[in-house]
């Protein structure tokens, strides 16, 4: 079959559907009740006491309390629970979305939604629901891509077959666009530390690949995380030592939560004891998860993440000859 062909026929079986009931008559779950349309109300803010006072109902001239005309929906909503498609029948909804599918129209979003109501709803009636296709377009050019408007008619019904609101409900089927014609997201970035004056000479030595550690210059104890003063003479004085980029897997953790676009999970977080005397909380790599153990020997290197991040990361020491 040429092309010309394919599309004739295509066409010619997505017309098909116009006029067919996508959905047999089906009863809602639960008959017209006070308890869903006092929490419908009440969810919409809407305080009209007809819904919920019978005598302020009566004093309009009602018999009683009546629904929302705007709830008509809610009466033939399936639960959470039900099947993906109608219990027994055929499933004529699954078929016209299985073609559209077929012609690339796989996304979807609503357009219209225009209802009719006949009568009002009163507690004890109990509303079914039928659907059928209305119109079909041909393919339109549209913001979102070339796709179809689809207009099916909801009827609902009460227990006597009598029609009470008519929905005309439209919605556009789109073919997305590729992947490749998306414009590609921006890259991810890690998370940026929070640089002070405290720990500036510790992220500016990273950007050298330099692992700088904090230094007291009275009693020469080196300390990390970077702070203001020392925490065994109190001297406000300062200098830095660069580590020789030794160390041991003091302890870590496998970090599999929160996904952050900048992870790739599992990674590991270790904190690492340096030769030194400090320690350093660090990513570990070149190492899968299941091979890492606290003692082991590791060496630093340096990662860098993107053009203004620069981070130590250590890997597994090489193992000496014997
Ligand atoms: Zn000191």
């Amino acid at each position: 079959m040429s092309g010309d062909g394919r599309r004739a026929d295509y066409e010619e079986r997505l017309q098909a559907f116009t006029g067919r009931q996508l959905r047999p008559r089906t009863p809602g779950q639960d008959p017209v009740n006070q308890p869903m349309i006092r929490h419908w109300a009440e969810a919409m803010g809407d305080t009209n006491p007809v819904y919920t006072d019978a005598g302020a109902a009566r004093a309009t001239g009602r018999r009683g309390v009546v629904a929302p005309a705007s709830m008509v929906q809610a009466w033939t909503m399936r639960g959470y629970a039900a099947t993906a498609s109608p219990p027994g029948g055929e499933d004529g909804f699954g078929a016209l979305v299985a073609l559209l599918d077929e012609g690339g129209y796989t996304s979807v979003v609503a357009t219209d939604s225009e209802f009719t109501f006949l009568r009002e709803l009163v507690p004890g009636d109990h509303i079914a629901v039928s659907e059928s296709v209305e119109s079909i377009s041909a393919e339109k050019r549209t913001g979102l891509g070339p796709g179809r408007f689809v207009t099916t008619v909801k009827t609902y019904t009460d227990g006597d077959g009598e029609t009470v609101a008519t929905q005309r409900w439209r919605t556009l089927r789109f073919c997305p666009p590729k992947a490749e014609e998306a414009p590609a997201p921006p890259p991810a970035l890690r998370p940026r530390p929070a640089v002070n004056r405290d720990n500036a000479f510790f992220f500016e030595g990273a950007e050298h690949h330099r692992l700088l550690i904090q230094r007291c210059a009275d009693c020469s104890l080196p300390r990390h995380p970077p702070g203001p003063c020392c925490p065994a003479c109190g001297s406000p004085e300062w200098d830095t030592v660069e580590a020789g980029g030794r160390g041991e897997v003091y302890s870590f953790v496998v970090n599999h939560h929160p996904k952050h676009p900048a992870f790739d999970t599992p990674y590991l977080v270790a904190v690492v004891a340096l030769a030194e005397g400090t320690r350093l909380i660090t990513n570990l790599t070149g190492v899968a998860p299941e091979d890492v153990t606290i003692g082991m020997p590791v060496v630093l290197d340096w990662l860098d993440a993107d053009p203004d991040l620069t981070l130590p990361v250590f890997r597994p020491a090489p193992t000496e000859a014997p």
